[in-house]
């Protein structure tokens, strides 16, 4: 380093540590961890409390308030083909949890095999999942409960860089499964290219036996502007390829109606839904289907539930534009943070530079603003380059997310000073 340069960068630290000694007199808590609605978000579904009025008889007679209907009513399937973009004969409806629907067919295919006994992964020794980067922990904890070692590969703006997703399954039998977040993936924001759904669902010609891919469109509806990037159908590309049961599709009302409270959704090929009924049976006599008539009565429709998303959309946009507004003035053609621009989902993905995620988050807490653990976004919780932090605008108010986002990227620029003058 020249003199100079010493000399300039001792002097931007000092200018940037007395902003922050301004920041920690203020005392702030502020809150950018949550990926969850809004009360303001959750009020807009307040109308399902009573939407009933005493008549809880479904569409084909089925009284709600009884036992059974394994795979869910009629109209919740469709409400669930609605919002996945697939036919209504091939969804599954179960409990108010994509994510348990997520476990519970990774737990089958572990121990019962979607198949047949046969296809059981127990059955090959080690099994993998391929994890494109940063992802879902929640993903990732599913593969560390069941024993499945996980292995990354890197995401780019079209979505998983399938020439490595390719490589490691062509090399390696033992690769049973991968994540996938194909629309507003959390936390990067990507929505995935036509050409990446083309070849994840030929994955299936090349990947060994009882490979599946785990498609948790958790945000297929969940756009932020109008004329919202169109994911290619997954289930087309994947009848074209003679691959339909290499791929299950998941989703849930979680963010569109109420967090947890809502209904849940698996989509999938009539053999990996027989395997999966098979071993769900065991489990329960049928799922809560009151809760399934009370979403359809109010989402009876594709063009109901689009209007429901435009409401959600007011909401959040303000909390975005305040989050990459505030990105764009601080690190715009800098080489201090990279990120992707979302017109979706729920989620900013940050890049810092090499080796300053921990540090930004430490003092961002220090300053009273909590953000998500740095290397919470890859498997094991360790980010290899201590680069990725995610941020979720949803919670905050917006003059909040302002100035939280005053503060982080006052930290993002501390640490990345104070690791090069060190
Ligand atoms: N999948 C993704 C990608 C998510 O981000 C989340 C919640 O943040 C979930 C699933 C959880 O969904 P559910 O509430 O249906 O279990």
């Amino acid at each position: 380093m020249q003199p100079d340069q010493a000399t300039q960068l001792r002097q931007l630290e000092s200018q940037l540590a007395a902003e922050y000694q301004t920041i920690l007199s203020k005392k702030l808590n502020l809150d950018l961890t949550r990926g969850k609605p809004s009360s303001d978000q959750l009020d807009l579904s307040d109308a399902l409390d009573g939407i009933l009025k005493g008549n809880y008889i479904a569409a084909d007679g089925t009284d709600t308030r009884n036992y059974g209907g394994l795979d869910g009513l009629p109209e919740a399937k469709q409400l669930g083909a609605n919002i996945m973009g697939v036919d209504a004969a091939n969804v599954l409806v179960g409990g108010s949890s994509s994510l348990t629907l997520m476990f519970q067919v990774a737990s089958t295919a572990y121990l019962f095999g979607l198949k047949d006994a046969a296809s059981a992964w127990k059955n090959e020794g080690e099994v993998k999942f391929l994890c494109p980067v940063p992802g879902y922990d929640r993903h990732f904890t599913i593969c560390e409960q069941l024993g499945i070692k996980m292995v990354t590969v890197p995401m780019t703006s079209t979505g998983p860089d399938m020439d490595a997703v390719e490589a490691a399954i062509k090399a390696d039998s033992s690769i049973k499964g991968m994540w996938c977040v194909p629309k507003y993936s959390n936390p990067t924001g990507v929505v995935y290219s036509d050409e990446t759904v083309e070849r994840i669902a030929k994955l299936g010609k090349i990947a060994s036996a009882n490979f599946r891919v785990f498609w948790d469109n958790a945000y297929s509806v969940h756009d932020l502007v109008d004329n919202a990037p169109q994911l290619a159908s997954i289930l087309e590309a994947t009848r074209r390829n003679g691959t339909e049961d290499s791929v299950l599709q998941f989703a849930s009302t979680s963010k569109i109606t109420q967090a947890g409270a809502g209904v849940a959704f698996v989509a999938a090929s009539a053999a990996n839904l027989a395997g999966f009924k098979k071993a769900l049976g065991a489990q329960t006599i049928g799922p809560d289907k009151v809760n399934q008539i009370r979403h359809t009565r109010f989402l009876p429709d594709r063009s109901a539930l689009m209007a429901h998303m435009k409401k959600h959309a007011e909401l959040l946009n303000p909390r975005f534009e305040a989050v990459l507004e505030a990105l764009a003035g601080a690190f715009e053609g800098t080489d201090l943070g990279a990120w992707e621009k979302p017109v979706g989902g729920y989620f900013v993905s940050f890049d810092t530079r090499k080796g300053c995620a921990k540090e930004t988050v430490r003092l961002a807490a220090e300053a009273g603003v909590k953000l998500t653990p740095a290397g919470a976004t890859y498997p094991y919780g360790k980010d290899p380059e201590d680069r990725n932090i995610r941020i979720a605008p949803s919670v905050p108010t917006v003059p909040e997310v302002v100035e939280a986002m005053k503060v982080f990227v006052t930290c993002v620029k501390l640490a990345s000073v104070r690791q090069e003058i060190a």
